[in-house]
């Protein structure tokens, strides 16, 4: 991998953050408590907590993704950055681009 590659990784993985970043604060909205005497009515209350559940799955998810990209983004320097993990071949840079947090090819992330 040389240094304008490198660039280019570490250029979409910090824009990467910013969107999970973003993502997380409009979900921290949606996923707040549901008052238990909602006065907008009973089905009503029942599609919020349903909503707030699905944000608070979307949340999960987003903060997961994020702790990946920081790492990803930690390593971006070290050799092992674009490495399989498994099998030890360079992972495509169309992966890396699309799943910049992604340590295995694509063929091991398959098996
Ligand atoms: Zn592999």
């Amino acid at each position: 991998m040389d240094n304008a590659e490198r660039e280019e990784f570490r250029k979409q993985i910090e824009e990467e953050i910013q969107a999970q970043k973003h993502l997380i604060e409009g979900l921290k909205e949606t996923s707040k408590p549901v008052a238990p005497d909602n006065a907008i009515g009973r089905l009503t209350r029942m599609e919020a907590i349903n909503s707030k559940s699905v944000s608070e799955a979307s949340l999960n998810s987003a903060r997961l993704r994020l702790t990946k990209l920081e790492r990803a983004l930690g390593k971006i320097d070290s050799p092992e950055f674009g490495i399989c993990v498994r099998c030890d071949e360079p992972i495509p840079r169309g992966r890396i681009l699309l799943l910049p947090e992604s340590v295995v090819c694509v063929t091991c992330a398959s098996r």
